[in-house]
């Protein structure tokens, strides 16, 4: 895995809080330079701790002690504060705006590695490795449908549901982490882009009742939420 420093000044303090999270996100640019550029521009007010391009070069823009600019306004498990407890990695994509593709074997093979070492150093917990669209469902769409959480949780990040059969109705979606107040066809959409992602309806079903039922079984008992 090529690593390359490439800092950026956006960041600040976590101001004590302990990283619990992990955040995903496609850079959703036309180019890697672009992107790159973007991340470490003081204007911008952007960032995110690291960025892996096609080629599976992972550049390191911010000490994961410090706080970096990538979630924005977000909410997972009653948390409003995403960027102060997590981890932001962005993935060279030109996203659904300018094309978006499935991800190279290389860029995935290096985020493997990545996450890792991430979770060697951090007690993060399964079910609180999300995409930016998991926190940030009103506004975000990636890492998007081609993203493969599945086998990023057969690798041991991530948590990854076995169906179980299931009256769930999609309000049980904020009891795994959900913001209760986003426009719930938004949040079904981002359900569906981790979890059915060949089912883009933005429209409640059975499965998806039965993949929550099956996530739901797998939260510890202390996180579910009310
Ligand atoms: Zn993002």
């Amino acid at each position: 895995m090529r690593r390359i420093d490439r800092p950026s000044p956006n960041h600040d303090t976590r101001a004590d809080a302990a990283i619990d999270m992990l955040v995903l996100h496609y850079t959703g640019m036309p180019t890697a330079e672009a992107a790159l550029a973007r991340l470490t521009d003081p204007a911008a007010k952007v960032s995110a701790h690291y960025t892996i391009d096609d080629d599976g070069t992972v550049y390191a823009h911010v000490p994961e002690a410090r706080r970096a600019w990538h979630a924005g306004a977000a909410h997972w498990a009653g948390a409003s504060d995403i960027n102060a407890r997590s981890i932001g990695i962005e993935l060279v994509n030109p996203g659904h705006e300018f094309g978006y593709r499935p991800f190279p074997e290389d860029q995935i093979a290096s985020l493997t590695t990545l996450c890792h070492s991430i979770l060697m150093r951090h007690p993060i917990p399964s079910w609180r490795v999300v995409g930016h669209s998991d926190v940030a469902p009103a506004r975000k769409e990636d890492p998007g449908e081609f993203f493969p959480w599945a086998r990023l949780a057969k690798a041991g990040i991530g948590l990854w549901p076995t169906a179980q059969d299931s009256d769930l109705g999609p309000e049980a979606l904020a009891r795994y982490g959900y913001d209760p107040s986003a426009p719930l066809e938004k949040v079904i959409l981002a359900f569906q882009r981790h979890f059915r992602p060949r089912g883009l309806t933005g429209v409640w079903d059975d499965e998806c009742a039965g993949l929550l039922a099956g996530l739901l079984a797998r939260l510890p008992q202390s996180a579910e939420r009310a």
